[in-house]
């Protein structure tokens, strides 16, 4: 049964879906999610991620946590955690750069929460040595000391979305029509988890709800907040989003997102609003929503990428000085991607981030 056949199936028996049912039959299916069945990354793939395009990325988000850690008394055990970790390339170049911090890895567990058993393969691959632990959800952690990051994850979570109606909503949902998969609209309903969103809405404007973003959140910041910890997650997105900003990838380029479902990488903008205050709810403090270019340039990224150049020429240096560029112009995802920082009350916040 092809994926098309299958949603067809499944609306035929349950009526129209739910965006985020459809996210997450096309992203997560067993048989043909977009995840589970492939790597997508690179240039090969259909997108690029910062890790994919230097390893100035993950060095210099491994020596932040491994500073938050020395600042917190150096706890062990603890857990260094990675969402979503795609090819393995961030956490392996965290775990390089930090080779030369006195304990770290003798006290480090490493832990990877990741849905596809492709991606997993290639983590395997790129982390030989670490003995990593894998885990489907984020509950399964363990209760200690929680150094996380999680770069480009929280992006993928599945997302409703709802169109104003008076000051009530109308679900966007998936349905069908002469054989094609199309968008309709629900009944109207009230909808108590968007009844903030009455306040910076008009009638006829589309509003996202990710349900997954605050128990993963929450997860996260109770862990750090009865054990020590810090958590950096990076993503694109704002304090709030309005309007639709869901974005289908195929070959680099944008595509109709209910054309070949399972085939293109689904994401939307992330809400870190949800995700501060889910953590302040559960004990933890949230930094200031920090630009990905202005991070990594306190982190000093340039200070890193001219070392790296000294001994390249040509095509080398032109590259290094690109990847630099992309990581950090606000014309290029120094401005789109966010940082958030999570730790405890009575620490410090990791380098490069103020509360
Ligand atoms: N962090 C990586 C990969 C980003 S792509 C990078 O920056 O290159 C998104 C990653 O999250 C993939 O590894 C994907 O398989 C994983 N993922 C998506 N949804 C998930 C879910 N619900 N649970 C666990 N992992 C998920």
């Amino acid at each position: 049964m092809s994926p098309l056949d299958h949603l067809i199936a499944r609306i035929d028996v349950d009526g129209p879906m739910s965006l985020a049912d459809y996210m997450a039959e096309c992203l997560l299916n067993p048989r043909f999610g977009y995840y589970t069945t492939r790597d997508p990354l690179g240039a090969a793939g259909d997108f690029t991620t910062a890790p994919e395009i230097s390893q100035m990325f993950g060095e210099l988000l491994g020596l932040c946590l491994a500073q938050s850690w020395l600042d917190q008394g150096a706890p062990a055990p603890f857990t260094l955690a990675e969402l979503g970790p795609g090819r393995g390339t961030l956490m392996a170049d965290l775990l390089r750069a930090t080779r030369a911090v006195p304990g770290f890895h003798a006290a480090l567990e490493l832990h990877l929460v990741e849905a596809s058993p492709t991606l997993r393969e290639a983590q395997a691959k790129a982390l030989t040595g670490f003995e990593p632990i894998w885990h489907d959800i984020i509950d399964s952690l363990p209760q200690q000391p929680l150094f996380l990051v999680a770069n480009e994850f929280f992006d993928a979570l599945p997302v409703r979305q709802f169109l104003r109606d008076g000051t009530s909503w109308r679900e966007k949902r998936i349905g069908m029509q002469n054989g094609t998969l199309t968008f309709g609209l629900g009944p109207v309903t009230e909808q108590p988890a968007l009844s903030h969103r009455l306040e910076d809405t008009r009638e006829g404007d589309l509003v996202e709800l990710c349900e997954g973003a605050a128990p993963i959140t929450a997860a996260i910041a109770t862990r750090i907040a009865a054990h020590g910890g810090a958590a950096l997650i990076v993503d694109y997105g704002d304090w709030r989003s309005l309007g639709d900003t869901l974005q289908a990838l195929r070959d680099h380029a944008p595509c109709d997102p209910l054309e070949a479902p399972g085939s293109a990488d689904l994401t939307t903008h992330v809400d870190f609003e949800v995700l501060t205050q889910a953590a302040q709810a559960h004990g933890c403090t949230a930094t200031r929503l920090t630009p990905q270019g202005v991070f990594l340039e306190r982190l000093g990224i340039t200070d890193r990428a001219r070392a790296l150049a000294a001994p390249l020429e040509g095509d080398a240096l032109d590259n290094l000085i690109a990847a630099h560029r992309r990581l950090t112009h606000p014309e290029e995802m120094g401005n789109l991607f966010k940082v958030l920082g999570l730790y405890p009350g009575n620490a410090t916040p990791p380098p490069g981030l103020q509360s």
